[in-house]
């Protein structure tokens, strides 16, 4: 497809590091697959510089990475129910009402997902699990068992999103039978220990991990076990063209070619 003339499309990745970020890449695709010019910059933002980076950022809107994704929130002027019920933005919109704060995980957790979950097992208490687990109360599962290093945050994210989607039954502790169990730990990812959050032995129908580049420990269990799995690269892809429509709007049909021809991409990387 040939690029417009139009002015570019201005976004942008804060977060600290950011050299490692497959996003830049993603943008740059998309951008060439829609017959847009792109621009997206990853900024590499210490602590003390984040206001002044987002108070001075001048385009359609940008991504938030570790280590800024709750601390930009007092910065910005709304969050839509997604980014206040996880606690966490990834995604900004410059709008008349000023900035606005989303986060895209759920939705690219839901798109990426092969099949609804009616029970399901999350491993993790951090912001990733705190997107699935609202992906999966907002998809109407029936159960949802928060297995976590720190019990205590299980038991506090089960309490606060069983309020928050009452029909789904939240809870904590040992991990149980389920349609899918989740990875939302860094667990098998690299520069973390190469092991799996899960017993050898899973007790489920589908393993989707959020950890993507490379096989985990997780995956090869799954795998020895003949279970259906997926890494995160599919929702990598997925929480970015959601971005992509928060910032420019709806994708439509348009979004799965999309998504399938990103993904071919990347795999070839
Ligand atoms: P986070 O907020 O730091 O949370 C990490 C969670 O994993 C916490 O519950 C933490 O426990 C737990 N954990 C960390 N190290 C552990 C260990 N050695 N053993 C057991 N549990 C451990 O991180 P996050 O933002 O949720 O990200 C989690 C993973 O998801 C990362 O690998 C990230 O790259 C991935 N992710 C992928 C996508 C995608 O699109 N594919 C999107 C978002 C995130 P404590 O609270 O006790 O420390």
């Amino acid at each position: 497809m040939t690029t417009s003339r139009t002015s570019p499309v201005r976004l942008a990745l804060i977060g600290r590091p950011v050299s490692h970020s497959l996003s830049p890449r993603i943008f740059a695709e998309l951008g060439r697959l829609l017959g847009r010019r792109v621009s997206y910059k990853a900024l590499r933002v210490e602590d003390a510089a984040l206001e002044a980076v987002v108070r001075g950022f001048r385009g359609a809107g940008f991504n938030v990475t570790i280590p800024h994704k709750r601390a930009v929130m007092p910065l910005l002027d709304a969050l839509t129910p997604e980014a206040r019920a996880i606690g966490a933005v990834n995604a900004v919109r410059f709008s008349e009402r000023g900035l606005i704060g989303h986060n895209t995980d759920a939705a690219g957790f839901l798109d990426a997902l092969p099949r609804k979950a009616k029970d399901a097992v999350v491993f993790g208490a951090g912001g990733a699990a705190r997107a699935v687990a609202y992906a999966l109360g907002e998809s109407g599962a029936r159960s949802v068992r928060i297995v976590a290093r720190s019990p205590g945050k299980a038991r506090s994210l089960a309490l606060e999103f069983g309020k928050l989607f009452p029909r789904t039954r939240f809870s904590a502790g040992a991990p149980m039978r389920a349609d899918v169990w989740v990875n939302a730990t860094p667990l098998g990812m690299k520069g973390f220990p190469r092991k799996s959050p899960a017993p050898r032995k899973l007790a489920c129908g589908f393993a989707f991990d959020l950890v993507y580049g490379g096989k985990t420990p997780f995956l090869k269990d799954a795998s020895a076990a003949g279970i259906g799995s997926a890494d995160g690269l599919d929702m990598l892809v997925c929480q970015a063209l959601r971005g992509w429509e928060f910032w420019r709007g709806a994708l439509g049909a348009r979004r799965a070619r999309l998504r399938d021809a990103l993904l071919e991409k990347l795999r070839c990387l």
